[in-house]
C-alpha cells in the first residue's frame, strides 16, 4: 500500500502540472489550426499538419481531464445507470467493430456515493481499451455485481491480451502500444479510482484476452483534506 500511496501523490503533482500546461497550449493551438486550414492548399502537407495538430489537441484534452474539475458533484448514484449511459455511447462503435456486448446485471445493486462524470470517464476508458484490443471483433462481457460494501464491474474481452512485462506499466504516463494511442487513458482512470477509494485490477493472457475488475465502495471518505475541500457534497 505504501507504493500505491506514493504513486498517487506522484499522479496528483503530474496531473496539476499537466493541466496547467495543457491549458496554455490550447489557445495557440486553435489559432494555428485555423491558420493552417486557411493558408495551406489542399494536399498532403496540409493533411499531415492538421493530423499532427489534432494529435496535440487530443493529448492536451486528456491532460485537462487530470485537473480538478471546476465543480465536483458527489452524490449517491445508481451504478447500473452510470454503466448504461457509457454503453449507449459505445454501442455504434461496437457494432462497427463486430463486437457484441453482453451484460449481466445483479439486482438489487447498492447506490455508490461518487462523482458520476468521473466514474463514467473511468469506465469509458476501460471499455474503449477492451474494444480496441478486439481487432477481430467478438464478445465483450460486462458484469455488474453488488454487495454490502460496494459494487464490482467486471469487463472481460477477447482481445490480444497484455504482455506480462507490460502489466506493471499500465497507467504510467504515455505508456501505449498503439500507433495512435496517448497512453493517458489508464492514468486518468487510475487517478479517478484512487479518488473514490476503489480498486482496479487487470488479469490478462496473451492472445486470449483481458479481464479488468473495478471495485468501488458504497461510500468513501475522500482521501485528503485538500480533496475534501474540492468536493461539494450534495445529499
Ligand atoms: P492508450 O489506449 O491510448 O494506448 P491507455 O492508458 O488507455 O492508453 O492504455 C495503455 C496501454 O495498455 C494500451 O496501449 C494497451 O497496450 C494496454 N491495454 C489496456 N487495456 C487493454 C486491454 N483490455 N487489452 C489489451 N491491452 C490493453
Ligand atoms: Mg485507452
Amino acid at each position: 500500500t505504501e507504493e500505491r500511496l506514493r504513486q498517487s501523490e506522484k499522479l496528483t503533482v503530474v496531473g496539476q502540472l499537466a493541466a496547467g500546461v495543457a491549458h496554455e497550449i490550447r489557445n495557440p493551438l486553435t489559432a494555428l489550426r485555423g491558420f493552417v486550414q486557411l493558408q495551406f492548399e489542399q494536399g498532403e502537407v496540409r493533411e499531415i499538419m492538421l493530423k499532427e495538430l489534432d494529435r496535440i489537441e487530443c493529448i492536451s484534452r486528456e491532460f485537462l481531464l487530470l485537473a480538478k474539475p471546476q465543480s465536483i458533484r458527489v452524490a449517491e448514484e445508481d451504478p447500473y445507470g452510470l454503466l448504461t449511459d457509457v454503453l449507449t455511447l459505445l454501442q455504434s462503435q461496437a457494432h462497427l467493430q463486430r463486437i457484441m456486448i453482453v451484460t449481466e446485471i445483479d439486482k438489487p445493486l447498492p447506490r455508490i456515493r461518487c462523482e458520476a462524470n468521473q466514474v463514467k470517464q473511468a469506465v469509458m476508458n476501460l471499455l474503449k481499451n477492451a474494444m480496441e484490443a478486439m481487432e477481430e471483433g467478438g464478445t465483450l462481457h460486462v458484469c455488474l455485481q453488488g454487495d454490502g460494501e460496494g459494487a464490482t464491474l467486471t469487463i472481460t474481452d477477447e482481445g490480444k491480451g497484455i504482455a506480462p512485462d507490460h502489466l506493471q506499466r499500465l497507467g504510467d504516463p504515455f505508456f501505449t502500444t498503439k500507433e495512435d494511442g496517448t497512453g493517458l487513458g489508464l492514468m486518468v482512470t487510475r487517478q479517478i479510482v484512487h479518488h473514490h477509494g476503489g480498486i482496479l485490477t487487470f488479469d490478462s493472457e496473451l492472445e486470449k484476452g483481458t479481464t479488468v475488475t473495478l471495485w468501488l465502495p458504497i461510500n468513501t471518505d475522500f482521501a485528503t483534506e485538500e480533496e475534501r475541500e474540492a468536493v461539494q457534497i450534495v445529499q
